[in-house]
């Protein structure tokens, strides 16, 4: 099997210059709104700011993928003597909690890396420089960005439907 290239995007957290500002959480849900811009819940953003004032903890956690089942277990953790939520560093999507959930349809988000924006919104308005955004390129074994793709591919299926899928990519394929 060949080597392929793969873009990879990394947003680097630095939980030191976070003051909880939560400019990420309006900017994301601001830009993900129909039309885009029209309206700013944070609970529509794909970026949740878990913020203590009183225990000085202010961290952000993006959104990831959507899982069907949630965890048997949870872990506890304890960084610098403060203690976090079980479910703090969770980015995933899951039937247990609230997180990432579109308001009115109960559907799963996901953070996109804001489409086709140069740079995430959420680091441009960081003013405080927790957010730094990184781009880089990995050589890949094809196979492995295939199991990728079939992933991906099977996940838009549990969403939406292989017959929705397929007629989507008739009308595609029907218009290049
Ligand atoms: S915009 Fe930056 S400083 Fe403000 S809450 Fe988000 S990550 Fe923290
Ligand atoms: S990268 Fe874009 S989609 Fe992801 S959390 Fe930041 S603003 Fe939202």
């Amino acid at each position: 099997m060949s080597k392929v290239k793969k873009k990879v995007k990394v947003i680097k957290i630095d939980l030191d210059k976070c003051n909880g500002c939560r400019a990420c959480e309006l900017i994301c849900s601001a830009y993900h709104a129909t039309p885009k811009y029209s309206s700013n819940n944070p609970a529509r953003a794909r970026i949740r700011l878990i913020r203590e004032p009183l225990q000085d903890v202010y961290l952000p956690v993006y959104a990831g993928e959507y899982t069907a089942a949630e965890c048997m277990g949870r872990d506890k953790y304890v960084i610098d003597g403060k203690e976090y939520d079980e479910c703090a560093f969770c980015r995933a999507s899951c039937p247990s909690r609230d997180a990432f959930k579109e308001p009115d349809s109960g559907l799963p988000l996901k953070c996109d890396m804001c489409e086709d924006e140069e740079e995430p919104l959420c680091v441009k308005w960081c003013i405080n420089d927790a957010l730094t955004y990184e781009e880089r390129e990995e050589e890949v074994e094809e196979e492995a960005m295939l199991e990728e793709m079939e992933t991906g591919l099977k996940s838009l299926i549990d969403k939406y439907g292989l017959e929705n899928l397929v007629d989507t990519i008739a009308r595609m394929s029907q218009k290049n």
